[in-house]
This record gives structure tokens, sequence and C-alpha cells, in this order.
């Protein structure tokens, strides 16, 4: 099973780094690939840029074999949809190997705005993390799509491709990357939310408005 868990990563934190490696042992696979965005289509700019952001990520799972990172949207030219990056890993992987697109409640909210929605449950399984907030519009096509399709354990992503849903609940800390580019940028400390070394890098190229001398 190929589990693929993306997100714009501005910057990668603890809460990210944390679910990937419950991923790895709740749906029992080797490793997770994590897919940084290029141009998020369903947001503005980024703090950092594309390779800013890269270069962090390789910095938080270094050490870590289970956390790989997919750069392949990186690679390709303009704005990142998920439904090109699943159909190219299906050519890679094969018509019959399970793959997997890991959301949170927040993400899949607005999955029928996402381009191609449609062919994406063709393409992979997807989980779906359950995130504080608010729940699913019962009326909305994400839950009735998650009524339709969902399975109740992990065993059932391995018996076919794609096409079903699981709902995961681990526990999450409680982070998010504005919260981390916010404090940076009013010159506090985002230490202990974000792997030691990132912060370094973050100080010391000057992103998200730190001062290499200040924010401590
Ligand atoms: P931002 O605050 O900039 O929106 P973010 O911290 O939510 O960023 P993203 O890169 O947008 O991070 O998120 C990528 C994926 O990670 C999304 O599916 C999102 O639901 C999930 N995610 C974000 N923060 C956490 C967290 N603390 N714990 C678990 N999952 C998270």
């Amino acid at each position: 099973m190929h589990v693929i868990y993306g997100g714009t990563f501005d910057p990668v934190h603890h809460g990210h780094l944390r679910l990937a490696i419950e991923l790895c042992d709740r749906l029992e696979v080797d490793h997770v690939s994590l897919v940084p965005c290029h141009i998020p289509p369903h947001r503005g700019d980024t703090g950092a840029s594309a390779s800013q952001r890269l270069q962090l990520l390789e910095l938080a799972v270094r050490g870590e074999p289970r956390l790989h990172i997919d750069d392949r949207e990186l690679r390709r030219a303009g704005a990142s949809y998920t439904a090109d990056t699943l159909r190219q890993l299906r050519q890679e992987l094969g018509p019959d190997h399970p793959l997997v697109m890991v959301v949170g409640t927040d993400a899949f909210a607005g999955f029928d705005r996402w381009r191609e929605w449609e062919s994406i449950p063709e393409l992979a399984h997807i989980v779906v993390v359950r995130r504080p907030g608010p729940a699913l519009n019962p009326e909305g096509i994400p839950a009735r799509l998650l009524t339709k399709r969902r399975v109740e354990d992990v065993a059932s992503l391995r018996n076919g491709a794609a096409g079903c849903v699981l709902e995961l609940d681990p526990p999450l800390l409680d982070i998010s990357a504005t919260g981390i580019r916010e404090r940076i940028a009013a010159g506090r400390s985002p230490r202990y939310l974000v792997p030691d070394s990132v912060w370094e890098q973050i100080r010391q190229q000057g992103l998200y408005g730190a001062c290499p001398e200040g924010n401590f």
C-alpha cells in the first residue's frame, strides 16, 4: 500500500510529523510519503518558496526512515493538482496496487472544489483524518461520498486499489503553520512546535520574517 500525505508544509511542523508517524502505525505501512505542493490552487502566496519549504521538510525527516518526501509536485510546472499526482502514481504503481491519499477533515470539506475531484476515488482510497473544527455538512458532496464509500478498517483498503474512504481519529497536536508564521513574524519563538533543525534553518535564512539574532 502506498500512502501519500500532501500539504503546503509552510513550514512543516510537529503536527504534520506526528500524524505521519501515526499513519505508518495505523495503516501498517513501512513509510508515508509527504508531498509538498507547488502553488496551492486554493491559497494565495506561501510564506517560503517551494525550494525553501522542501529544504525544511528534508531537515525535518532526516534520520526517520518511515517518512519519505515525494517532491514531484514541486518539479512540475504550475499549480499542483492532486488528480494529476494520483494519476502519475497510479501509472507507476500499476492498476492493482492500493494507493491512499490522506487529508484532514478541513481539506476534505472542500473536496468537491478540487479539480477533477470525481476522478480521485477512481485513482486512490481516501483516508480522512478527523480534525477539530466544524463537522462536514451532511448535505454536501464530501459527506455523501464518505457515507457511500466508507469502510471501517485498514484491511478493506488493502483489498482494492482505490475507491474506499476510511475515517481515522488519531490524537493530533494542536499546531498550525499559520500560528507558527504569526509567532515568528511577531518576534516570538516557535521552538518545540517544529524540529530544532527546522527552526535553526528558518532563523538562518530569515524565513517568515525571522531575525537571525532574535526570535529566541
Ligand atoms: P496552514 O496553517 O498554513 O493552513 P497547516 O498547518 O494546516 O497550514 P497544511 O500544510 O496546510 O498545514 O496541511 C497539510 C495537511 O496536514 C492537511 O491535510 C491538514 O489537515 C493537515 N494538518 C495540518 N496541521 C495538522 C496537525 N496539527 N495535525 C494533523 N494534521 C494536520
